[in-house]
């Protein structure tokens, strides 16, 4: 059990079951403690992941083809930003391998949804990060109707095959969607409208995007119920505590490298004759 939790992160937000319309965005679940004791744990559990992280790398770098590939899905403001600033910026960065995608380009858009993704894959020892990912085929691509039902709907079952291939291959995949309320959003948004440093993260269509709350949520759950499989399951954060959020990613990523059983690379040199070559120098 992770320190300060009552129930395990990778139980409590585990999404089989759960109601995205009925989710308290605001709750902390399987936490004990307050914002002061989130952040302070954050502090400390970064500096494990980073650990981890670098058993994962040094792996890699001797051979190892496993990897972790996180995958952040949410609405605008959810946090997805946030998380991969502090989150994955703890983190030594030729560890991780971050891809954003957004509007498919015109070369992108001649191919299969999927032919994209598979180019960002993590190679082995890496920690890749999808901000948006594949998932945006079965959200924003249904809820604006960009193809008809007769495509979208079959791409359940490809996202299935595609992810059972991908943790066949040693990708340990740990996907997260975040949640915010329609308020918290609201509040998020006026935000950027108040500071001049964050006009940059604000666009007008963010505001036309509110409409289709209720299609996002619908589409949501669908993703959750039809893709959340043993091997690759979804997690579901209430994030309108940022810190929450970003302990709870945190603690996932820390159980997805602990499942790895990752150990220092054994030299492959003889160390004895290496010191020695030193001290005859
Ligand atoms: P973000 O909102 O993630 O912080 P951003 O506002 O900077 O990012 P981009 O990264 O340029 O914007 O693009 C994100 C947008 O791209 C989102 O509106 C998303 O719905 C859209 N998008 C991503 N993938 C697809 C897709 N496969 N088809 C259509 N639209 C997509």
């Amino acid at each position: 059990m992770a320190k300060h939790w009552s129930v395990d992160p990778t139980e409590a937000l585990r999404a089989d079951g759960i109601q995205i319309a009925e989710l308290d965005t605001s709750a902390t679940p399987g936490f004990k403690g307050k914002k002061k004791a989130g952040q302070s744990l954050l502090a400390e559990r970064t500096q494990v992941l980073s650990d981890l992280q670098e058993k994962l790398y040094a792996s890699g770098r001797s051979g190892d083809s496993r990897s972790v590939l996180l995958v952040l899905q949410g609405m605008d403001t959810a946090g997805k930003g946030g998380i991969v600033r502090h989150v994955i910026g703890s983190v030594d960065p030729q560890g991780v391998d971050h891809a954003a995608f957004g509007v498919p380009t015109r070369a992108e858009k001649r191919h299969d949804f999927l032919w994209r993704i598979r180019k960002r894959l993590p190679e082995g020892g890496q920690i890749g990060v999808f901000d948006r990912s594949h998932y945006e085929d079965v959200l924003v691509a249904r809820v604006h109707e960009l193809v008809p039902e007769s495509v979208w709907r079959p791409r359940y079952t490809e996202i299935n095959a595609f992810e059972r291939e991908l943790v066949d291959s040693g990708i340990t995949l740990v996907k997260v969607a975040l949640f915010v309320s329609l308020d918290e959003q609201r509040r998020r948004l006026l935000e950027r409208l108040n500071r001049p440093d964050k006009y940059w993260k604000f666009k007008p269509a963010d505001i036309d995007e509110r409409a289709y709350w209720p299609d996002y949520t619908e589409a949501y759950q669908a993703v959750v119920d039809r893709t959340s499989t043993k091997g690759a399951p979804w997690y579901v954060v209430p994030a309108d505590h940022k810190w929450y959020a970003r302990l709870a990613v945190t603690e996932l990523l820390i159980d997805a490298l602990e499942q790895l059983q990752l150990d220092w690379p054994p030299a492959d040199f003889d160390i004895k004759e290496q010191k020695r070559r030193l001290r005859d120098e």
